[in-house]
C-alpha cells in the first residue's frame, strides 16, 4: 500500500496496512538542512527542500506545509519579528490594529500582494510538483479570526468583541474573503485537502456561541469554496475542550487535528466512540514531549501507543503530533513515532 492509499483510506475510516503517520514536522526541519528560522520561513525553495527532505528522511505519510501563523497576518501589515530560533511572530509592542477604529482599515486585499502567503503558495506548488505524486499535499492556511488576532492580539481582540462586535466581525469578514481566493488557487495546486487553523473554537478560550458568530459563519463560507474547488477540508485546532460539533457543523471537514479531547469528552477513546464516524481523528501526542526535558523515550512511546489504542480501530485514525513538533527538539522521538506507526500501529 503506498502513502497516498494509505491515507485516503484512513480518511474513508478503512483500516489500511497500518495507521498513516504525521508528526507534524516544520520548523524543526531547517536544521536538517542547516538554515535558519528566518531563511526557512520565507524562501520557499529553501522550505520546500526542508520538509520534503523530512519527508523522505523519516518516511512520512503526508505533508502539511505549516510554517507559522504570520504567515497571513503580514499580508495587512502585521510588523513580524524572526528570531533566530523560533517561529516569525508579529512585533507584540507594535501591533497593526491599536483601537477599535483601526478594524476598518483591513479589507480584501488581493492574496498576491502578501508575500508571505505568495511564498508559502510557491512552497505548496514545489511540493506538489516535486512529491504530489507520492503522498498526499496539505495547505495550512490560518482562519479568519486567528489572523485578525495576529494583527491585534489574542486578549485585546477578545476585549474588543465585547465592545464592538460588529467592527472586529466586519474585519475578520474582509480577511475571510481574501482567503478565500487564496484557498481557491491553493486548491487549484491540485492538492488532495486544504488544513484550516481554527484557534479560536475552543472552550479556552471563546464560548462556542461567540465562536459560530464571530468565525463560524465565516469558515462555513471558507469551507464552501475549498470544496467547490474539488479539495477537502480538514481542520487543525490544539485548544483545550476544542468544539467538535461546532466545527463539523459549520465546516464538515473530513478530518479534524487535534491535541486534546473536545468539550464534550472526557478521553480520546470517548471522543472515537462520539466522532469517530464523522471525522478521521488525526493526533494527539503532546508535543512538547518530543523533548527530553519534559519526558522520557518511555513516555513518548507510551504516548504513542496510547493514540494508537484509543482511536485506530476501525481506520479513520493518524498518529500525530497534537501540534507542531518542536522547533529545537532533536529528531529521534520523530523516527520513533514513525516507528511505532509501522510496527505497533500495524492492522
Ligand atoms: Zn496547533
Amino acid at each position: 500500500m503506498n502513502k497516498i492509499e494509505r491515507v485516503v483510506a484512513c480518511l474513508q475510516h478503512q483500516e489500511a496496512d497500518r495507521v498513516p503517520v504525521y508528526p507534524i514536522l516544520s520548523g524543526v526541519t531547517r536544521n536538517l538542512i542547516g538554515v535558519d528560522y528566518e531563511k526557512w520561513g520565507n524562501d520557499a525553495r529553501v522550505c520546500a527542500d526542508a520538509l520534503v527532505k523530512a519527508a523522505d528522511e523519516f518516511d512520512l505519510d503526508c505533508i502539511v506545509s505549516l510554517v507559522d501563523l504570520s504567515v497571513e497576518c503580514e499580508a495587512w501589515g502585521a510588523n513580524l519579528v524572526y528570531p533566530e530560533n523560533e517561529a516569525a511572530h508579529p512585533d507584540y509592542k507594535n501591533p497593526r490594529i491599536k483601537d477599535l477604529e483601526d478594524y476598518a482599515s483591513i479589507k480584501k486585499i488581493n492574496w498576491r500582494s502578501g508575500r508571505r502567503m505568495q511564498m508559502h503558495y510557491d512552497v505548496c506548488k514545489i511540493l506538489v510538483e516535486e512529491k504530489g505524486h507520492e503522498l498526499p499535499i496539505i495547505p495550512f492556511v490560518f482562519g479568519p479570526l486567528g489572523t485578525l488576532s495576529m494583527l491585534r492580539n489574542q486578549q485585546d481582540l477578545y476585549l474588543d468583541i465585547y465592545d464592538d462586535k460588529d467592527a472586529v466581525l466586519a474585519a475578520a469578514r474582509e480577511i475571510n474573503e481574501t482567503l478565500k481566493e487564496y484557498c481557491t488557487d491553493l486548491a487549484k495546486l491540485g492538492v488532495p485537502a486544504i488544513m484550516l487553523d481554527t484557534l479560536f473554537s475552543s472552550g479556552s478560550i471563546m464560548s462556542k456561541d461567540m465562536w459560530l458568530e464571530m468565525e463560524g459563519v465565516l469558515v462555513a463560507e471558507l469551507a464552501d469554496v475549498i470544496r467547490a474547488n474539488n479539495a477537502m477540508v480538514m481542520v487543525h485546532n490544539c485548544g483545550e475542550r476544542i468544539y467538535f460539533d461546532a466545527q463539523i457543523k459549520t465546516m464538515k471537514p473530513v478530518a479534524i487535528s487535534f491535541l486534546y479531547p473536545p468539550d464534550d469528552c472526557s478521553s480520546f477513546e470517548e471522543t472515537k466512540q462520539k466522532y469517530g464516524d464523522q471525522v478521521a481523528l488525526i493526533g494527539c501526542v503532546t508535543p512538547s514531549s518530543a523533548s527530553p526535558d519534559y519526558a522520557s523515550d518511555e513516555q513518548w512511546e507510551k504516548e504513542c501507543k496510547k493514540g494508537i489504542d484509543a482511536m485506530a480501530k476501525g481506520g479513520g485514525f493518524m498518529l500525530a503530533t497534537g501540534c507542531e513538533y518542536p522547533a529545537n527538539a532533536p529528531l529521534d522521538r520523530a523516527r520513533k513515532m514513525v516507528e511505532i506507526a509501522k510496527t505497533y500501529g500495524r492492522y
